[in-house]
Parts: structure tokens; C-alpha cells; sequence
């Protein structure tokens, strides 16, 4: 269904504009949260949660999302790691 093609080369990426748009299904998502600083963790009417429970995009591909923005950027945002263990948790428990 959604593909991540050149994943691997990903990694060597440093720049957020080229992570938002490998990622766009999901950074078009953030429009349509509720709150506009939505951290897209516990939020209540966050777009991205709803996505991922609507099986709209998939929660790993999410999590890799996370896992990238969180590298370049978000290194020193909780909110993220916090993300990233909840969906950890989740996978391990499917
Ligand atoms: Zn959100």
C-alpha cells in the first residue's frame, strides 16, 4: 500500500524539508489537528492519531517518521521519544 522506497538513504539526510516531503501523506495530516501545536502524542482530535488508527497510514511508517524528524531535529523534544516508546509498545504488542 505505502511504500518507503530509499529508506536506507534516509538516514544520511540532515535537512527537515526532505524528510517532510518523502513524508508528506503524514505532515499534511498536521493541518487537520485539532490543536495547532499538537505534539501528536496524547492530543485529543490529533489528525496523525486517527490516521493511524484509521489504518490510513501505517503506525510503523509513522514511527520512522518520528524516529528521522527526532534525529535531525526534534533531539531534544520529549514529546517525540515519548511517541516513539508508545508506538514501540504498541508494535511489540501485534
Ligand atoms: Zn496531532
Amino acid at each position: 500500500m505505502i511504500d518507503t522506497p530509499g529508506i536506507r538513504e534516509l538516514g544520511l539526510w540532515d535537512a527537515r524539508e526532505g524528510i517532510d516531503d518523502t513524508f508528506s501523506d503524514i505532515t499534511e495530516l498536521f493541518d487537520n489537528c485539532k490543536y495547532s501545536n499538537c505534539t501528536h502524542t496524547t492530543e485529543p482530535g490529533c489528525a496523525v492519531k486517527k490516521a493511524i488508527e484509521n489504518m490510513t497510514i501505517s503506525s510503523e511508517r509513522w514511527k520512522l517518521y518520528c524516529q528521522l524528524r527526532n534525529e535531525n531535529e526534534w533531539g531534544k523534544n520529549k514529546a517525540v521519544n515519548i511517541c516513539k516508546q508508545k508506538l514501540r509498545n504498541k508494535i511489540s504488542r501485534t
